[in-house]
C-alpha cells in the first residue's frame, strides 16, 4: 500500500488532573487505509482520534501528518483541520446553524472560499452523502442518521484526505449503521483514509484493513483484522470478544477440520470454507449471473425495462445515490449491505441478481467477484447493463 500519512513516535498524554489516557503509543497508518482503533470504554480512543487534528497536544513524543511534525500554531491547526476531518460520535455536539445548508458552508466559509466555492463544495458534499436537496432543512427535524450524515458532510466539504470517526454508528439502528459503514467505504474508495473507533468487534472485523487494539491508554495488537482479533490473549486483555466467525473457524480447527489458510472475513468466506469441508466447492452445475446497472450511466427507462423482463431478480444497491435511485424509481431492494458478497451468495445457488451502483464502485464489483473466482475456483459471470444495446455484455468476472 502506499505511504504514510500519520504517525505517532512514542506519545503520551495526561489530561489535567486525570490519570494518563495515552501512555507511549507509536504506529503509523498509511494513505487510504481504513483503520478500526478497537478497545473498551477508557482505552483512549478518543483521547488519540482527537489527537489527529491537534484538537489535543500530546505532552511528549510525536504526531507527524503527512510526514511533518504536527505544529500548533493558528496557521497550522487551521491547515491540519482542513486535510484531517473530525466526525464527532454525537452529531448534536457537531452541528451548529440554523440549517443544513449553513452548517455544511462552516468549514469552507472559514477556509476563506468565496461565496461560490462555498456553494460547490457544500453542494458537493451534500450529494456524497446522499441529501441532496436538504439545504434549507433545519438540523433538529432531521433523523438520527440524517444528522450524522450532516456532520460527515461538513467536513467533506473542506475535502479533506483523511477522515475520522469517533464511534460512526454510535445510537444508529442496524439499518442506519450499514449506510453509515457504507458511505465510509464509498469515502475510502474515492481516496480517503478513513480512521473510526469503535468496541463493537463485529463491526470492525470485516470492514477494517487493519485494526489496533487498544487499553488502558497503550496499545495491545495492530494487524489485519484476522491476525490482530485471532490472538486470543490480546481480545481477552483488550475486554473485547473474538468476532463470531473467527470463533466459529477456530472451533472447526479444533476439531481437526482442515480449512483453507485464509481465516474469513465474511458470511461468503465462511461459506467458502464449509464447502471446502464437505467438498462441495462446485455447487449448482450452473451459477447464477450478476448484472450491474451503473446509475450514473444507464438510463431509468431501461433499468424498469430490463427488471419488467426480469422480474422478482434479487436486487441490491451500493452506495447513497444508487439507493436513492432505486427509491426513486420504486424499486425493492432485497440487499442494501455486503451487497456484492450476498450476490455471490446468491449466483453460488444458481440464481441471478442485480446490483444498481455509481461509476466509480462498478469496477469494485469486477474487482471482488474476480478476486473471489481466483481463490474459490467458481467463476460467476458478471454483466454489464448497456443501453446502447438494450441488452447485456458478458464480462465474465473481468474488469469491464
Ligand atoms: P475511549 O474513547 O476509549 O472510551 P477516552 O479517550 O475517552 O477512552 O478516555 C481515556 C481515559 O481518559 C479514561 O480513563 C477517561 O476517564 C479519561 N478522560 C477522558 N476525557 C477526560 C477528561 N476530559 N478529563 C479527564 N480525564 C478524561
Amino acid at each position: 500500500m502506499s505511504s504514510i500519512i500519520l504517525e505517532a513516535r512514542d506519545i503520551r498524554y495526561r489530561y489535567p488532573r486525570g490519570m494518563e489516557a495515552i501512555c507511549g503509543i507509536s504506529f503509523h497508518i498509511r494513505r487510504k487505509e481504513k483503520i478500526a482503533l478497537v478497545g473498551p470504554n477508557g482505552a483512549g480512543k478518543s483521547t488519540l482520534l482527537t489527537m489527529f487534528n491537534g484538537m489535543i497536544r500530546p505532552d511528549s513524543g510525536t504526531l507527524l501528518f503527512d510526514n511533518e511534525p504536527i505544529r500548533y500554531d493558528t496557521a497550522s491547526l487551521r491547515m491540519l483541520r482542513k486535510r484531517v476531518g473530525f466526525v464527532l460520535q454525537n452529531p448534536d455536539r457537531q452541528i451548529i446553524a440554523p440549517t443544513v445548508y449553513q452548517d455544511v458552508a462552516f468549514g469552507p466559509t472559514n477556509l476563506g472560499y468565496r461565496e461560490d466555492e462555498v456553494k460547490e463544495a457544500v453542494l458537493r458534499a451534500l450529494r456524497q452523502v446522499g441529501l441532496e436537496g436538504f439545504g434549507r432543512r433545519p438540523p433538529h427535524q432531521l433523523s438520527g442518521g440524517e444528522k450524522k450524515r450532516v456532520a460527515i458532510a461538513g467536513v467533506l466539504a473542506m475535502d479533506p484526505d483523511v477522515l475520522v470517526f469517533d464511534e460512526p454508528t454510535s445510537g444508529l439502528d442496524p439499518t442506519g449503521s450499514e449506510d453509515i459503514m457504507e458511505l465510509l467505504d464509498e469515502l475510502n474508495h474515492d481516496g480517503k483514509t478513513i480512521i473510526i473507533s469503535t468496541h463493537d468487534v463485529e463491526l470492525a472485523y470485516p470492514w477494517a484493513d487493519r485494526a489496533i487494539l487498544m487499553t488502558g491508554g497503550s496499545i495491545l495488537h495492530e494487524d489485519i483484522p484476522e491476525v490482530a482479533f485471532g490472538n486470543l490473549s490480546s481480545v481477552r486483555t483488550a475486554h473485547l470478544s473474538l468476532p463470531t466467525l473467527l470463533e466459529l473457524h477456530m472451533e472447526l480447527q479444533k476439531r481437526g477440520f482442515s480449512l483453507p489458510g485464509k481465516k474469513p472475513r465474511t458470511v461468503l468466506d465462511m461459506m467458502h470454507c464449509i464447502e471446502t469441508l464437505f467438498e462441495t466447492t462446485q455447487g449448482p452445475c450452473r451459477h447464477g449471473r450478476i448484472t450491474v446497472c451503473n446509475v450514473d450511466q444507464d438510463s431509468r427507462e431501461l433499468l424498469l425495462e430490463w427488471l419488467s423482463v426480469h422480474k422478482g431478480i434479487c436486487t441490491g444497491a451500493m452506495g447513497t445515490r444508487a439507493k436513492q435511485c432505486a427509491e426513486n424509481a420504486g424499486i425493492h431492494l432485497d440487499f442494501t449491505y455486503s451487497v456484492i458478497d450476498k450476490c455471490i451468495l446468491k449466483a453460488l445457488l444458481g440464481d441471478d441478481s442485480l446490483i444498481l451502483t455509481t461509476e466509480s464502485m462498478v469496477k469494485r464489483v469486477y474487482l471482488r467477484v474476480d478476486a473471489y473466482g481466483r481463490e474459490s475456483g467458481s467463476r460467476i459471470p458478471v454483466l454489464l447493463l448497456a443501453p446502447e444495446q438494450k441488452m447485456v455484455h458478458e464480462k465474465n468476472g473481468s474488469e469491464p
